[in-house]
């Protein structure tokens, strides 16, 4: 069975302090998770290490770097390698957010070597992919998406695409609470794992989860979660409030 999952991403936000008040008031809220659920905390990478230490013993619950660098090590000044996320316990990284391909200019290719850099050393990408609106109103969606799975991911072998956690957020959709309504999520998500399928076999394509992102609250977080191929969220704004993100992770299948 794949995973349900529901991931915080904080972006540049919170101080440490603040971020250690998020964690406990939302590790003290969620009592059992069922055994295919899981939540992950996307923290600036100075919070790491505490958070990690905050988790510890909570076997569903995972830290996630925002970012990593695509090489090993050397002088690559004020950059970040896996090797250093896995020597503080980091088990998960997201790759490819809109705003690191958007600000930062990162592309398929370069993003492409740092899912080869995390899966050697044996930690999950959460790789994310997604449209613009122009992209959405041309209806060439699909064709865009596909692109950035074929560039990026299709390389990897059958049982490295099954360590890959997808996220599929539309950028009309992040930070705008517009939100793609639960039809058009699922029309996307049943168009990825098809693509998955077409490429690595039906049951490759069933053991991955793709989550959505975009806009997720507590009120929207069952109706989306509930559709058949999504497997939870990516979470933003919602996801630095504890409540909020209680909810929502009590939103997951
Ligand atoms: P949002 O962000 O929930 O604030 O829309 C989602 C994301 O960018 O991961």
């Amino acid at each position: 069975m794949r995973k349900q999952i529901a991931a915080a991403n904080w972006k540049m936000n919170l101080t440490l302090q603040q971020g250690e008040a998020l964690l406990d008031g939302i590790l003290g809220k969620v009592s059992s998770l069922g055994k295919d659920q899981q939540v992950v905390f996307a923290v600036p990478f100075p919070y790491l290490s505490q958070a990690q230490q905050k988790i510890a013993g909570k076997e569903q619950v995972f830290i996630a770097a925002q970012n990593c660098y695509n090489k090993k090590s050397g002088a690559f000044t004020g950059e970040v390698s896996v090797e250093m996320l896995q020597s503080l316990g980091i088990q998960w990284v997201v790759l490819g957010h809109s705003e690191r391909r958007e600000y930062f200019g990162e592309s398929d290719q370069f993003l492409a070597e740092k899912v080869n850099i995390v899966l050697e050393n044996g930690l999950t990408p959460l790789f994310c992919c997604g449209e613009a609106l122009q992209i959405r109103e041309a209806n060439t969606q699909n064709e865009f998406v596909g692109n950035q799975l074929k560039a990026s991911l299709f390389h990897l072998s059958a049982e490295q695409i099954q360590k890959v956690v997808i996220a599929y957020e539309p950028i009309w959709a992040i930070g705008t609470g517009k939100t793609a309504s639960s039809a058009q999520a699922q029309e996307m998500h049943a168009f990825i794992r098809a693509e998955l399928a077409a490429k690595y076999g039906a049951e490759v394509a069933s053991n991955i989860s793709i989550l959505y992102g975009g806009s997720v609250k507590a009120a929207n977080a069952v109706e989306i979660f509930g559709q058949p191929d999504v497997d939870g969220g990516l979470v933003g704004g919602a996801s630095l409030i504890a409540d909020e993100f209680v909810s929502i992770i009590n939103g997951l299948k």
